[in-house]
């Protein structure tokens, strides 16, 4: 399909430019919100994805229009060889964000070989800072190897940093100013999210959700809020605490849905894309990939496909039993 500037629309004329990679179901910690305790089952070890094949897919998207990557999972800094796919997605050049999620456990470790590899910046998972909560929360001892991570980040130029933060109401939100006092001295960027009626269904119940405009009350205690200018499509709308060298976000899916301006899709890691995180629709693309066609524009027929069906809408509500069947452990958020 050559280097031609496309744009991929769908039917509601949103611009689609943003793909998200799940690399692994497997993660390394049980978050209470997003994992059952069991975790994944054997799914994903012999369907996984390879990485010819996720580069294959990346290039037909870039072909058609898609500019940002994000890398996610499960956890996918457990996927063997991570680095060696983020410096095979950087050498297409033709990504202009390639930025990675993770829980942050084993970021010291990679962090130097990512920059060095290509990746632009990650997002860290972090709901707390304190290490007894940490352990209630993800089921592991963590937090100072979190940090440490956090840190690398930083010192390599992964940046920005941003730092996901979930409010669980009555286990976390007596840390939001403490988050947000992160963004203090450092130009990181931390960000509230709404906890969402998907992931560990056993978690999930209406008590415990805490609206995003709640949280960004409670940051005002802290000192003004300036507005800062937003990036496109982005969900999270960008403050600064008046003196603070970092950025807060607030992250408000189920109060207050982005869907007009959804602009991404995402890859499963064994092959479906997805075009909405909150309906069970997919297209699966291993037909493009594995039955003996090998032809590009099938491939780009099946993007196409998915981001045609990209609904108008999310019905996220607070007292929903609905889920989604994929789970965000599954799907990377
Ligand atoms: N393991 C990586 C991590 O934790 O960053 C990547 C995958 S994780 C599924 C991606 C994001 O989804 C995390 O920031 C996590 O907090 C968020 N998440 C998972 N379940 C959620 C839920 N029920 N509501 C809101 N966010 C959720
Ligand atoms: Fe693992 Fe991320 Fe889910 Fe936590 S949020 S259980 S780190 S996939």
């Amino acid at each position: 399909m050559g280097e031609l500037n496309y744009t991929l629309r769908d039917r509601y004329h949103r611009t689609i430019d943003y793909l998200r990679i799940s690399v692994t179901d497997r993660c390394n910690l049980r978050c209470l919100y997003c994992m059952p305790e069991r975790g994944p089952d054997a799914r994903g070890r012999d369907d996984l994805l390879g990485f010819d094949q996720i580069e294959r897919i990346v290039r037909t998207a870039l072909d058609l229009g898609i500019k940002k990557i994000k890398i996610t999972g499960g956890e996918p800094l457990l996927r063997k060889g991570l680095v060696q796919l983020v410096e095979r997605l950087a050498a297409l050049k033709r990504v202009a964000d390639l930025s990675l999620t993770t829980n942050g456990v084993l970021l010291r470790h990679y962090a130097r070989d990512l920059a060095r590899a290509g990746l632009h910046r990650v997002n860290i998972s972090l709901d707390t800072l304190d290490p007894s909560k940490y352990r209630f929360l993800t089921g592991c001892d963590a937090l100072p190897q979190v940090l440490e991570g956090l840190d690398r980040a930083v010192d390599v130029g992964l940046t920005p940093v941003k730092i996901n933060a979930v409010v669980v109401r009555g286990i976390n939100d007596d840390e939001i100013e403490d988050l947000v006092r992160l963004t203090l001295d450092r130009p990181l960027h931390v960000r509230f999210i709404e906890l969402m009626p998907l992931g560990n269904k056993e978690f999930w119940r209406p008590e415990r959700f805490l609206p995003g405009d709640e949280v960004k009350r409670r940051c005002k205690s802290l000192g003004r809020l300036l507005p800062l200018e937003g990036t496109s499509n982005s969900p999270a709308r960008p403050y600064r605490l008046a003196g603070a060298k970092g950025v807060i976000g607030f992250i408000n899916p189920v109060s207050s849905p982005f869907c007009e301006d959804c602009n991404r899709l995402r890859l499963s890691c064994n092959g479906r894309l997805r075009p909405c995180l909150y309906s069970d629709v997919e297209v699966d693309l291993r037909k493009a990939l594995f039955n003996g066609n090998r032809s590009q524009a099938g491939l780009a027929d099946l993007i196409y496909l998915a981001a045609g069906l990209k609904p108008l809408g999310h019905q996220m509500e607070v007292k929903t039993e609905k889920s989604s069947r994929c789970a965000m452990w599954q799907l990377g958020g």
